[in-house]
This record gives structure tokens, C-alpha cells and sequence, in this order.
């Protein structure tokens, strides 16, 4: 049986590889955010940022939603390792001291003269998620339907390398492995994670040699895939 240190172990190895992977591959869209947005039907056209940082999908509260959707068994991390996780929050946030971001941001429509306000995530900062490897499961999971629609047109719609709509690439199910199975199932787990992130990456830069665009992004941009709402 693995030890709670050796669950928390793996679930930050985890978030720091698909740090990587976001940051390779996808930091670019959330760069972007209320562009890529723009493409959701009624979603954010027509609005633009009138006070405050544009989160993205950083929402107030995100980053503490330990459940996990679509698993079999408990469909949260167990306690013990959302303690560790928290705490270790804490030191590095006393740590690093306060980062002067307000929280709220205001959305104005100059068409419609609506406003709205929101509220981002208690650890997004100036520049962007101050928790590194310490990250909410959502905060994993999470791509917003644009970005789907372009990795499924990238891989000719292949759904198994992706996950589904809920669990992009089974990161749910890998983390409920990492928080309640053995060492050989972990094991299992980053192996064919590893593999996934391996055929993602290929057919990324395939696509990206025949459309001779520097990014996903950039060429979708120019080129957008219908994307539901
Ligand atoms: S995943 Fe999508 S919604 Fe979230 S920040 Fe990136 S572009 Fe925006
Ligand atoms: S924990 Fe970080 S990645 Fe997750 S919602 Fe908050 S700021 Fe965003």
C-alpha cells in the first residue's frame, strides 16, 4: 500500500507534467483567452475587459474542487492527500508573500451596454497560477470547447486519445489511481499517460509541418473548426 507521501509525490509528478504539456502546447490559448472564447457561440463576443485581469477559466473556487468526475469509486481525493496538498498551499503562498492582484475584473458590452463582474481564483496572480505543482484537479482536467475542437481535428477526432469531454486525457481517472490505487497501478498510469502525451505531441507537430503555422493556436485563429456551445 502506498503511503500518503508517496500519493502526494506522485500527484505533484503529475501536475508537473502536464505543467509542461499546457505550457508547450496550450499556454498560447489561454493567452488568448477571450479570443478563443469568442469562438463559443454567444459565449464572449462582443465584450472586452474593462477593470481588472482576465482570468480565463481560473474562476473563484476552482482551484479548490478536489472531486474527480466519471470514476468508479470515490469521486473526490482522498482527505489525506487534499490536506497535504492544502498545506504545503499554504507554505509556498507564506512563502512567496502577497501578490497585489484584486481579485474581481469587469466585462463591458459597448453594443448592448451590459457589464458583468467576476471574481478570479484565491491563487491566481499577476502572472497567472502561483501554485506550480500544486494544483486542483480541475485546474488538470480543464480544456474549454475550443481547444477540444481543435486537438480533435488535429488527431482526425480520435476520442480515445483525448478522454472524454469531462476527463481530458483520463486525468481524473489517473488521479483517483494516484489517491486510492497501488504502486504497480500508478506506475500503469503515468506509462500511458506518457504515451498518450507522446501520439498528442506527434500528430500536434504533423499538423503543424503540413499548415506551416508556428502554433495550434495561430493556425486555428485563421482557420477555425466549429466549436459547440
Ligand atoms: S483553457 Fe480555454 S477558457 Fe481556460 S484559460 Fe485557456 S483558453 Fe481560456
Ligand atoms: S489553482 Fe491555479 S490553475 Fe487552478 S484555478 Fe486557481 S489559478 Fe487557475
Amino acid at each position: 500500500m502506498l503511503t500518503d507521501v508517496e500519493r502526494f509525490s506522485s500527484y505533484r509528478r503529475l501536475c508537473r507534467r502536464m505543467n509542461v504539456f499546457f505550457t508547450r502546447y496550450l499556454a498560447v490559448y489561454c493567452r488568448h483567452c477571450q479570443e478563443v472564447m469568442a469562438r463559443i457561440p454567444d459565449e464572449l463576443a462582443g465584450w472586452r475587459l474593462a477593470a481588472g485581469v482576465y482570468p480565463g477559466c481560473c474562476h473563484r473556487g476552482a482551484g479548490d474542487l478536489f472531486r474527480l468526475e466519471g470514476v468508479s469509486g470515490p469521486a473526490v481525493l482522498p482527505p489525506g492527500l487534499v490536506a497535504r496538498i492544502q498545506a504545503a498551499r499554504r507554505l509556498r503562498l507564506a512563502a512567496a508573500g502577497q501578490d497585489g492582484c484584486s481579485p474581481v475584473y469587469r466585462l463591458v458590452n459597448p453594443a448592448t451596454g451590459q457589464s458583468l463582474e467576476g471574481e478570479h481564483c484565491r491563487y491566481f496572480g499577476r502572472f497567472g497560477c502561483r501554485l506550480g505543482d500544486l494544483k486542483g484537479p480541475l485546474c488538470l482536467d480543464f480544456i474549454c470547447p475550443p481547444i477540444r475542437a481543435d486537438l480533435l481535428a488535429v488527431t482526425g477526432g480520435r476520442e480515445e486519445l483525448l478522454g472524454p469531454e469531462h476527463d481530458f486525457l483520463w486525468l481524473y481517472r489517473a488521479m483517483a489511481v494516484i489517491g486510492y490505487g497501488s504502486a504497480a497501478a500508478v506506475a500503469a498510469e503515468f506509462a500511458a499517460l506518457e504515451r498518450r502525451l507522446a501520439a498528442l505531441a506527434a500528430a500536434g507537430a504533423a499538423f503543424l509541418g503540413g499548415v506551416e503555422a508556428d502554433s495550434l493556436f495561430h493556425h486555428f485563429r485563421r482557420v477555425p473548426v466549429p466549436v459547440a456551445r
